[in-house]
Formats: structure tokens, C-alpha cells, sequence
């Protein structure tokens, strides 16, 4: 239940902010609605996180009046599109977002449910909503602005440049049948990579590739009408062996981060004498970053398999997602099949290569 730092929830929160803005700004009301959904119901149950009567205060009323407007947004937005059915884009939110609420009204875990099963969110979260605690809605906030704005620089046409990435295209020869078939049961918005960025990792690897030993890097990506753009690799300070591979000093990294208004959309690392594939270690580290955002994915080079040199991978979901959260083991070791029957994770389908990218690297090493 305590599975990750109570820190690591509110950066899901603070990334359900910045996500949320991306939809206002560009009037994707159902996006929009979705997105406040998840984070109220985030918000709802971070006080029963163990560590939260010890935490920043004033995190806690920064995300406390959040909070408070998305429940009277979401409030509005539920007036606005009506009870049934929700519009699936481009309705204009000038009218709704104006409009100024006079009262801080409560509104209690009850009514967001509604809101919950009205939108059919599944919830990667494992907090029990049913014993949370109400927020106290009496004290007053200490920080108005809710995030840095996302600057977008993006400006390239997309036309001809951009191909759809197949699980068949890293084969060279026999297939790997076991990843085939997919789960994908909430609608994944779209990807686009740089075409030069798997290249250009495994040339800032290849140093380490040469001593069998794993590099890491994590991918950042800004979202724009609904499409995730990866434009950053950061390759931070890291330990490994020729099986594993450790970031050290995260904080430099959310530091990238935040300065460049980038979403965690995934990460890539070496297999440089291993087949492609996720080790149960990779599966683990790939897990903090779905819960954090489903689009996320997980690339493994794997120079010297003959078959596949590499691949694109996420968690599926709910099978492969269930079974990670349940797992409290370390180390290498097997998992169960999932209950469903399905992989435990696959090949991303929505992930396509674009050769207009921009694409940044912060070696931090
Ligand atoms: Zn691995
Ligand atoms: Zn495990």
C-alpha cells in the first residue's frame, strides 16, 4: 500500500496539473474532464499515505487549493456537457473557465465517485478511497499558481515525416511470440519519438556497451493536441553491471524536468550482451513510471541480439500493471502469468517515429 514515497504521488499530482493546463489551454474538454478526475481522486487519498502529517506543508495547501478549483471545474464542466455524455473535443471552455465561483463549496469523497464511474477511470492507484480522510477545507492556501506553463517550441510540419513503429520493425528474424496480442483497454493518446534518439543513446552508450556494462536514460516529452512529442533524453548519473543499472541522484533529473516543463513519458537502456527484452528488475522500474503516466513506455537496445535489437515496451494493463503492484519482491525473480491471461507487458502500438523531432540531450554524467 505504501508502495512508493509520498513525494513520488505528488509528482503525479503535479504532472495531473501540468497535463490538465495542456487541455484547458487547448479546449480538450473530455481530456480535460478526465485528467481532473484522476487528479481529484489522487488528491483524495494522499492523506492517508503514511508519511502525509509529516510532509511540506506547503505542498499540502499548494495541492489543497488545487484541489478545491478542479472539484468546482470539474462541478462546472459537469453542468456545462450534461449528465450522459461528454463532448470529445474543441467545445469551447472560454464560458466555463471565466466563470467565477463565489463560494468554496466541499464537496465530499461521495460525488467524486460519481464522477469516477461516470468517466470509467481505472485507477492504478492502491489506496483504499473508501477511508479517506476529508481534506480541511478551512485552512487557507499559501500558493496560487499551480504550475509552470508548458512552452512549446514545437513548430514542424508533420507531413510524410512520421511512420507508425510496428512490433515488427526492430526483428531481423524469428519473432517472439510470447509479447504478441494486446490489452490495451483505455485509449492511449499518441507518441512520437525522434528518429535520431535510440541512435544517439546508443552512441552516448556505446563506451559502457563496450564493458558490458548498462546505460540508462529517461525520456521527456511535451503534449501537444493530444500527442506526447519526446524531445529530451536525460542520462543521468548511474551505476551498473552488465545486467542492471541504477539511476543515482534523481532529483537532477526532475530538475531537467521541471525546467523544461517535460513529462516522465519513459525511459531506454542497454542490454549490451543480453536479448532484448524486460528483465523482472526492468518490469519493476517501468512500473513507477505507468502509475505515473500511462502513455509511459520502456525502449531496451540490444545490440547483439540477432533477432530483435530492440524494442518498445509498456506494462499491460490492467494484467501486467495488477501484478507488478502486488509484487514486494527484489532483485531477479519470476512473476505469475496475470489473471487474465494476457503478457505481462508488450509492444507499444501507439508509438510512432518522427523525423521533424527536435531531440535534446542533458548528460548529467
Ligand atoms: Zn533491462
Ligand atoms: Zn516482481
Amino acid at each position: 500500500m505504501e508502495r512508493f514515497p509520498l513525494s513520488f504521488y505528488y509528482r503525479i499530482a503535479d504532472q495531473l496539473v501540468d497535463q490538465a493546463k495542456v487541455y484547458r489551454d487547448e479546449q480538450r474538454i473530455h481530456d480535460l474532464y478526465t485528467t481532473l478526475s484522476r487528479y481529484c481522486r489522487l488528491a483524495e487519498v494522499l492523506p492517508q499515505h503514511k508519511s502525509f502529517m509529516a510532509y511540506s506543508l506547503n505542498e499540502k495547501f499548494h495541492h489543497k487549493k488545487i484541489y478545491q478549483d478542479f472539484i468546482q471545474e470539474l462541478q462546472m464542466l459537469n453542468q456545462v456537457v450534461g449528465n450522459d455524455s461528454l463532448p470529445q473535443k474543441n467545445n469551447s471552455l472560454s464560458s466555463i473557465t471565466e466563470r467565477k465561483v463565489a463560494h468554496c463549496c466541499t464537496v465530499g469523497t461521495k460525488s467524486m465517485r460519481v464522477y469516477e464511474e461516470k468517466t470509467g477511470l481505472a485507477s492504478v492507484f492502491t489506496f483504499d478511497t473508501t477511508t479517506a480522510k476529508d481534506w480541511n477545507f478551512n485552512l487557507h492556501k499559501v500558493k496560487s499558481s499551480p504550475s509552470p506553463s508548458l512552452s512549446c517550441i514545437y513548430s514542424m510540419p508533420f507531413t510524410g515525416r512520421v511512420s507508425h513503429l510496428t512490433a515488427d520493425d526492430s526483428k531481423h528474424g524469428d519473432s517472439n511470440s510470447s509479447l504478441n496480442g494486446s490489452s490495451e483497454s483505455r485509449v492511449l493518446q499518441d507518441v512520437h519519438i525522434s528518429a535520431r534518439l535510440m541512435e544517439g543513446f546508443l552512441e552516448l552508450a556505446r563506451d559502457n556497451t563496450d564493458k558490458d556494462l548498462e546505460t540508462c536514460g529517461i525520456l521527456g516529452a511535451f503534449l501537444k493536441k493530444g500527442t506526447f512529442y519526446v524531445t529530451t533524453l536525460i542520462v543521468p548519473n548511474q551505476e551498473s553491471t552488465s545486467s542492471s543499472c541504477q539511476a543515482l541522484n534523481e532529483e537532477e533529473i526532475y530538475a531537467v524536468q521541471n525546467e523544461h516543463s517535460l513529462f516522465p513519458i519513459g525511459w531506454i537502456h542497454t542490454h549490451p550482451s543480453q536479448t532484448c527484452f524486460m528483465s523482472s528488475i526492468d518490469l519493476h522500474t517501468h512500473y513507477s513510471y505507468q502509475v505515473m503516466l500511462p502513455e509511459a513506455f520502456a525502449i531496451v537496445m540490444a545490440p547483439t541480439d540477432t533477432s530483435r535489437s530492440y524494442g518498445i515496451f509498456r506494462l499491460t494493463e490492467p494484467g501486467g500493471l495488477s501484478v507488478l503492484k502486488d509484487c514486494q519482491e527484489r532483485g531477479f525473480h519470476s512473476h505469475p502469468e496475470p489473471p487474465d491471461g494476457s503478457p505481462l507487458y508488450e509492444h507499444c502500438s501507439n508509438v510512432y517515429i518522427n523525423q521533424n523531432l527536435r531531440f535534446e540531450i542533458f548528460d548529467l554524467r
